[in-house]
């Protein structure tokens, strides 16, 4: 098998912020495996947070050497290699694990769900990301975030409950909240979670770092859930953050990919933990590759690629709320040219 990386340059609609970066360009890197006549497409979302970029990932693919293999359906040996030779470039082996998962489906005609069988009609609705803004813009993306049924909100700031004020001035609707582990200490995590839990608010996202003192005893104390997510990296975290957390968030790019999500929801589950499917700024490629798990989890925050202009893929498409995860073989996106 053939693999070909390039730059996958994505424009943000707006400057993009949360609690410790802002952006208005995501450089990430679309992978092509070509085997038979067909070809199978993957994205890398790589993120500075956890040491990865676009050049990382190219340098760390042009390593692997997938041209030793000729079975595309040997995905357990040659993704087990790609863990081995490229760790800890996670975004990296992501992308080769979907390409490969989207060229398996290619091969026999039909979509991921349908191979894992999964049911596509039970998915979660999915949540549309507020980042942190002027109290203004923040209630103009409100607005135009209106086909939202759930509104993931950003904080983390000094002023959180301004926000969150000004949020429920437009509407009423639930709110998600992530922190990204900006919350300075676990007295501040419990006053703002007791004030979200009269908010409408679902459940917190990382309100501050795993390692933080009282992260164990906020879970006991929290009104609301707590979801861990800058923790929550690959399978083997899972059982450690069942101690501090009720559930985890699983993003492809930090696990590694389609395969390694897959082991992380079996674990959780064994844990009686939640378990919610995010994802990075990406294109519809990486969005839909990510939305064939939906029927196996309970929270969906999949709207990266909502927040990108030019998206370079079709796949997944909204219906009030809800993801429609494409039919088409493989991952069943299409390139626009
Ligand atoms: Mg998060």
């Amino acid at each position: 098998m053939n693999l070909k990386t390039s730059r996958l340059d994505l424009k943000l609609k707006h400057t993009f912020r949360i609690s410790r970066e802002s952006s208005d360009v995501r450089n990430n890197v679309l992978v092509e495996i070509e085997h038979d006549g067909l070809t199978g497409f993957g994205e890398a979302a790589p993120s500075p947070h956890y040491k990865e970029t676009a050049d990382s990932v190219i340098e760390a693919l042009s390593r692997f050497p997938l041209e030793v293999y000729d079975d595309v359906f040997l995905l357990e040996d040659i993704l087990n290699h790609a863990v081995e030779m490229l760790t800890p470039n996670w975004s990296a082996i992501s992308a080769l694990d979907m390409a490969l998962h989207d060229l398996v489906g290619k091969k026999l005609g039909v979509p991921l769900y349908q191979l894992w069988g999964l049911n596509p009609s039970r998915t979660p609705q999915t949540s549309f990301t507020i980042g942190i803004a002027g109290i203004p813009e923040i209630q103009e993306k409100t607005r135009e975030a209106a086909d939202f049924p759930i509104l993931k909100v950003k904080l983390g700031t000094e002023d959180d409950e301004a926000i969150v004020s000004a949020i429920r001035e437009i509407t009423d609707k639930p709110i998600r909240v992530d922190a990204n582990a900006a919350w300075k200490d676990a007295e501040e995590a419990k006053r703002k979670i007791e004030w979200l839990a009269g908010q409408r608010t679902e459940f917190v996202e990382q309100p501050m770092p795993e390692r933080s003192p009282g992260m164990r005893q906020l879970k006991r104390a929290s009104l609301l859930p707590l979801f861990a997510d800058e923790d929550s990296r690959r399978p083997e975290d899972v059982p450690r953050l069942a101690e501090s957390f009720h559930g985890i968030n699983i993003k492809l790019t930090k696990c590694g990919g389609l395969r390694e999500a897959m082991k992380m929801i079996h674990v959780a589950r064994s844990l009686n933990l939640h378990v919610m499917l995010g994802c990075m700024i990406e294109s519809s490629l990486g969005i839909t590759a990510a939305s064939h798990l939906l029927p196996l989890v309970d929270y969906a925050d999949l709207d990266g690629h909502l927040l990108i202009q030019g998206d370079p893929f079709a796949g997944v498409e909204y219906r009030r709320g809800y993801l429609s995860i494409p039919t088409l073989p493989g991952i069943g996106v299409t390139q626009h040219q």
